[in-house]
């Protein structure tokens, strides 16, 4: 019996694509060196993205977005990694901080951050992250006390990606922390008018140095209720539904990494004639090619298969997100590796771009939930499926 044909995408996903490759190809890529070189802020790639209508995929285009699907944003995502990994994180994190705005914000929140953020003339951040409270999210201590109209925020976030150049932050704290989890409340610190919030400097690191990432120090910071995003204690739902969003675009990011380094060293063969000739060498070196391809292939279609199951669902599939965090995100630095061999001594170079790509992957394997927390929930839900 013939397979029933598969349905094409979405008509907006080939417009998306196809601008986002002109932008890619005008903009983001021939910045990238130089970004990773100087370890500076992407402004430009990301602005550029933004005014070409692409910077809020995922919102409806009431608010200035595209309304485009989980996959088409995780696509549009993965290709981006593939030019620039710093451009990447800046880009998904803006995404990251309008996702939970729009979920539960009132209309005045999200009327007042989403459009910008979509258009690139806000830049967002989200905060869970603490010294002492990163995969444990629940034992966070940074403390909301309410005073009459106003909340006092004492705390400090650590690894906030944009943190310093943010306009509005989701902050996620307690308002007990005898409460655990149920204490958990979010935050839209707006920071162009509140007082007692620092931005550490931006941190040295392996990868993506064009993304800044920074301690945050909350000191008697003061905001009006009217800040609080949703009621009291309905933060750590609201903070699953966030990761599982972070976790496939991490994932994106994954196979982006995967796919610039993989097409770097195609160029880089076939600019040698390594691709034609058929000297034992060489077919190894076309061998080892063909199986990467392959690798790559498949991790797209696991990721775009748990983006539709995401779409489709009315509660995330936290397994499946786990799963295809950790396989896309392993993927990358897989294939980064393997190819910064193929290149032989050249495979250390940071202008033919295994390298680069190599060390923009790592952190992808470590945050948004380290891929050991992702094998513990997949485990999990292994065992809940056998007492089921
Ligand atoms: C570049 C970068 C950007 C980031 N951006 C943001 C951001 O924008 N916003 C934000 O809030 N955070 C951000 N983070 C933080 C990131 O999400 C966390 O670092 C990550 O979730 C892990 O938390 P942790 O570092 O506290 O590790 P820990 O929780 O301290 O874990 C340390 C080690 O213990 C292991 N471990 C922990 N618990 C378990 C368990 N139950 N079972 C098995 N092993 C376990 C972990 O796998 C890890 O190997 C960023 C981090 C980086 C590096």
């Amino acid at each position: 019996m013939n397979p029933a044909p598969k349905p094409p995408p979405p008509a907006d996903h080939t417009a998306v694509i196809e601008l986002l490759d002109q932008v890619i190809a005008h903009t983001v890529a021939p910045a990238a060196v130089t970004v990773d070189r100087e370890g500076s802020f992407p402004s430009a790639s990301v602005q550029v993205l933004a005014q070409a209508g692409l910077g809020g995929l995922l919102m409806p285009p009431s608010l200035g977005g595209r309304g485009a699907s989980t996959a088409t944003y995780a696509e549009a995502l993965a290709r981006i990694a593939a030019a620039c990994g710093s451009t990447s994180t800046v880009y998904m994190t803006q995404m990251h901080c309008a996702h939970p705005i729009h979920l539960q914000g009132r209309p005045d929140q999200y009327e007042a951050w989403i459009p910008t953020i979509c258009r690139g003339t806000a830049i967002g951040a989200i905060a869970l992250t603490e010294p002492e409270a990163g995969s444990d999210v629940a034992t966070m201590r940074t403390t909301a006390r309410r005073d009459g109209d106003s909340y006092v925020i004492n705390g400090e976030k650590t690894f906030i990606s944009n943190g310093d150049v943010a306009d509005v932050i989701v902050l996620f704290a307690t308002v007990d922390p005898g409460l655990g989890k149920d204490g958990i409340t979010a935050f839209l610190i707006d920071t162009a008018h509140v007082a007692g919030l620092t931005a550490g400097r931006p941190m040295k690191k392996l990868g993506q140095k064009g993304a800044s990432t920074v301690t945050l120090g909350f000191q008697d910071c003061r905001i009006p209720v009217t800040a609080r995003l949703g009621a009291e204690g309905d933060g750590y739902p609201l903070l699953l539904r966030s990761v599982s969003k972070s976790r496939i675009s991490a994932a994106a990011q994954g196979i982006g990494f995967a796919q610039g380094a993989f097409d770097a060293t195609v160029r880089y063969c076939a600019e040698r004639d390594l691709l034609s000739s058929r000297t034992r060498e060489a077919q190894d070196l076309q061998f080892a090619l063909a199986r990467l391809r392959a690798e790559i292939a498949a991790g797209r279609s696991m990721l775009r298969e748990v983006c539709d199951l995401v779409d489709g669902s009315e509660e995330d599939p936290t397994a499946e997100v786990a799963m295809v965090k950790m396989h896309c995100t392993t993927l990358g630095v897989r294939v980064a590796s393997a190819c910064a061999e193929l290149l032989g001594e050249d495979g250390d170079r940071d202008d033919i771009g295994a390298e680069r790509r190599l060390r923009d992957a790592k952190i992808t394997e470590i945050y948004d939930g380290t891929n050991q927390v992702q094998s513990m929930l997949v485990a999990r839900d292994i065992r809940l499926s056998v007492t089921r």
